[in-house]
């Protein structure tokens, strides 16, 4: 419990320092598009942003952190790593038995061997849905999530309600999530941690049997990764 918490928190400045950015940049784009005068002010940073960037700069100015690596680490989360790449891995589970058999053996070599590997996805267990159990994912100590192959996590994830409830009410949550199970499916909540992070393999929806692997990739949403959501075309039917 002590490491993963200490693993979130040694990353947490970078991942915060990247929604900074995002804030910066987003006051800066509504400051162009406002010439006329009133009362509020554009340039204030809300209270996260500025801790972010005081903290920023003073690691900076000592040297520990260098800018051009925090740019570096801010682009590859924007252009790199997303939940794209995970649906690349279950497009290709849902088409080659023999890679889904790895990947449910071995989550963390199945995937590398895709390209999707580094910080965050270390250790990587994938979870099977089936007609009878539906997977969920959540950190109840935090936000651990596996970046290569989803991206940064989604608000929602590191919210207090997400966390807790998850656990306690997976069924309500699923609700409101727009899922709606059979009530005598299995609902099985795996809770990540820095030691190991989760991603679900959703079931190929019914009828995409002759789709190719990346028609299928298409269908697979982040959520339905997490298991707060179904791929596409199952939810549509
Ligand atoms: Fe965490």
């Amino acid at each position: 419990m002590v490491v993963g918490a200490l693993n979130c928190l040694l990353f947490s400045p970078l991942r915060i320092g990247y929604y900074a950015a995002m804030t910066e940049k987003d006051n800066f784009e509504h400051t162009h598009h406002h010439d006329h005068s009133h009362d509020h002010d554009h340039s204030r940073l809300d209270e996260t942003a500025v801790r972010v960037r005081a903290l920023e700069s003073l690691l900076v100015d000592k040297g520990y952190v260098d800018a051009a690596a925090l740019d570096a680490l801010i682009e590859n989360c924007e252009t790199r790593i997303g939940p794209r790449n995970g649906a690349q891995v279950v497009a290709r589970a849902w088409t080659d038995a023999k890679f889904r058999k790895w990947l449910l053996e071995d989550g963390t070599a199945a995937i590398a061997s895709l390209g999707f590997s580094g910080r965050q996805g270390e250790h990587m267990k994938v979870v099977e849905n089936t007609p009878e159990l539906h997977n969920m994912v959540v950190c109840t100590l935090c936000s651990c999530y596996p970046w290569p192959v989803l991206g940064l996590p989604p608000t929602w994830y590191k919210s207090a309600p997400y966390r807790s409830r998850a656990v306690r009410e997976p069924v309500a949550v699923l609700q409101e999530f727009g899922v709606e199970l059979p009530a005598e499916k299995l609902i099985r909540v795996w809770d990540s941690t820095a030691e190991m992070r989760y991603m679900v393999l959703p079931e190929q929806p019914a009828g995409t049997e002759s789709l190719s692997e990346s028609e299928l990739a298409s269908l697979v949403t982040r959520d339905s990764m997490i298991g707060t959501g179904l791929p596409l075309a199952s939810v549509q039917k």
